[in-house]
């Protein structure tokens, strides 16, 4: 399992001639602390209408971890992802620099399969982050996950620098 994440995991890319290692940017151990820290959140998710839960970790730049659930609404429309839900968290008390997010979810807060983040909430990453190095990891375990760059999740995508 763990050689298979490994590999899997192990993709690096080359950003203005500097090859980046995911694997380099945030440790094993603190991506196990992250994803333990999204299941604790997928407890607290307010989902009467779709029982579908969802726990997200987000990691700034000063090894804090901000947590996030989705959290439903019976007008459906000003439901909140996970995601966003650490996000906007995050942002309201003063950060601004992350590095990775670990994302949980399933269907009655069992989580058996990854849960990759909706299209609203890659593009809140977005704006906050370089997408060719903020993180998104998706996890069914603390062993098993997998390791995306927002920018292989949102390619060509539009942020602050364009406006
Ligand atoms: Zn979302």
């Amino acid at each position: 399992m763990e050689r298979d994440n490994e590999q899997k995991n192990s993709l690096v890319r080359r950003e203005k001639g500097e090859l980046i290692g995911k694997q380099n940017l945030v440790s094993h151990s603190v991506i196990r602390n992250m994803i333990r820290e999204a299941f604790e959140s997928l407890k607290y998710a307010y989902t009467p209408y779709s029982n579908f839960r969802v726990g997200a970790a987000l990691l700034t730049a000063s090894q804090k971890i901000y947590t996030g659930c989705n959290i439903e609404n019976a007008a459906y429309g000003p439901t909140n992802c996970a995601e966003r839900t650490a996000f906007f968290k995050a942002i309201s008390e003063g950060e601004s620099d992350f590095k990775a997010i670990a994302v949980v979810g399933g269907k009655n807060g069992a989580v058996s399969d990854y849960c990759p983040p909706c299209g609203v909430c890659r593009q809140v990453i977005r704006e906050f982050v370089d997408p060719y190095k903020f993180l998104v990891i998706l996890a069914k375990s603390e062993d098993d996950y997998r390791m995306f760059f927002l920018e292989e999740l949102l390619p060509l995508s539009f942020g602050p620098e364009y406006v």
